[in-house]
């Protein structure tokens, strides 16, 4: 066993001390066998919530009706799960109800896949009732039990199951597939947020060509925002390597071969449900990225894009073209850092000071002149300096 494992184990530990059983459970499993980095482990234990409140002094409570609660221990944190069934199932979502078991082998069968379906416990014993370590050998994805009733149940699992051929480059077993292929429709049930969370995995995933392949041809794409009757945008998106591209850069990317207005771009990734602050980033990508493909940066771009966004549109473009030199994007960040101003915030000289010097009120013209001493700064005009500022200005105003 290795970190992060070692240090719950005590966790596990006091759980087993209090007469309880305790496991780690799900993708940290699953990740471990496979040699992969483990960024958390999930623990589930026979105790119920109440109990496990009971045992470790500091827990929050962040899911405890799905039987979830934090422990804090040791400076660290951990999400230890009641083993649980889940109830009735209600229009192909998650679980009305779920209930509290004592036994293991119940709460791995309620897992979606087989690989996901195992228990270590603290001596590093693997406990394996579904064959996932042999899933893990031959690398595939499987259904716990009957692969239709188990995507009824939450149609979710069928974006997992493509997500999980991107992340591990694994293949959908036959039953499994076969499965998928008839009850895509039931993702329509799916809320977009969950969809979304899949969807952008998906999209980070080294695999992500095939998998997204497989979003085309088993139609999953007609349950998903924008991508309805889109065949030949997804293959030109297809077409692009993607590599090394971040998940706003894989949209950005995306949104580029939909050949969508922007004002349609933004409904798109509404429609995503993306946060204000992530779609305003996009659009920008996409903007400067349009710019670039006509002609070379000019040094008011540069200013105004920022450097996150200077390098995801050069990635971008290096992409679009199919060009391998990624030294041009280190020399326009160093143009970038060798900018007088970074910001508009940069500027000495504000909104207050052109109304005194001009003994003039607000208006539009503050803005315009602002924007004016902006370039003349960064085309080394003017310096960054008050009273340079104000004389420029002002001789300006004369001619
Ligand atoms: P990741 O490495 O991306 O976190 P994961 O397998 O840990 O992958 P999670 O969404 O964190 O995925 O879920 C943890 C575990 O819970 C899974 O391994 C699986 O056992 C179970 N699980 C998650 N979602 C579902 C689902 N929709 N249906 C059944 N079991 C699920
Ligand atoms: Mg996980």
């Amino acid at each position: 066993m290795n970190e992060p494992f070692i240090s719950a184990v005590p966790v596990l530990q006091q759980l087993e001390d209090a007469g309880y059983e305790a496991y780690f459970v799900g993708g940290s499993v699953r990740d471990y066998l496979l040699n992969k980095q483990i960024s958390d482990v999930d623990i589930a234990t026979s105790a119920t919530p109440e109990e496990v409140k009971a045992i470790f002094p500091k827990t929050v409570d962040i899911g405890i009706e799905h039987g979830t609660v934090l422990v804090l221990f040791n400076l660290k944190s951990y999400e230890i799960t009641t083993f649980r069934t889940e109830g009735d199932y209600q229009d192909f979502r998650r679980p009305k109800e779920v209930a509290f078991i004592r036994n293991l082998t119940d709460d791995l069968r309620r897992r979606d896949f087989t690989m996901n379906a195992m228990a270590m416990d603290r001596m590093g014993q693997v406990i394996d009732p579904f064959k996932g370590q042999q899933a893990i050998e031959q690398k595939i994805i499987q259904s716990v039990g009957h692969a239709k009733e188990r995507f009824s149940e939450d149609a979710l699992r069928m974006m997992r199951a493509v997500r999980f051929v991107s992340q591990l480059s694994f293949h959908i077993e036959e039953e499994t597939m076969r499965a998928l292929k008839e009850l895509t429709y039931l993702l329509e049930n799916i809320a977009i947020e969950r969809k979304r969370a899949e969807f952008e995995k998906l999209l980070a995933g080294d695999n992500w060509h095939e998998a997204f392949r497989i979003i085309a041809e088993t139609n999953i794409c007609a349950y998903l925002p924008g991508l309805k009757n889109k065949k030949s945008e997804i293959e030109k998106f297809l077409s692009y390597d993607g590599k090394n591209l971040t998940t706003s850069e894989m949209w950005s990317l995306l949104l580029f071969c939909l050949k969508l207005s922007e004002k349609a771009a933004e409904s798109f990734l509404r429609d995503w449900r993306l946060s204000v602050k992530e779609i305003k980033h996009i659009l920008s990508i996409l903007m400067y990225l349009e710019r670039r493909l006509e002609k070379d940066w000019s040094v008011y771009d540069l200013f105004k894009a920022g450097s996150i966004v200077i390098e995801s549109v050069e990635k971008l473009y290096l992409t679009i073209k199919r060009l391998n030199d990624w030294t041009e994007i280190e020399r326009l960040l160093t143009t970038y850092q060798e900018l007088p101003i970074k910001d508009s915030k940069d500027v000495a000289a504000t909104g207050t000071d052109l109304m005194k010097w001009f003994n003039r009120n607000g208006g539009p013209w503050v803005k315009e002149s602002l924007v004016q001493i902006e370039q003349a700064i960064l085309n080394g005009i003017v310096k960054n300096d008050k009273q340079n500022i104000k004389e420029w200005l002002l001789a300006c105003s004369q001619n």
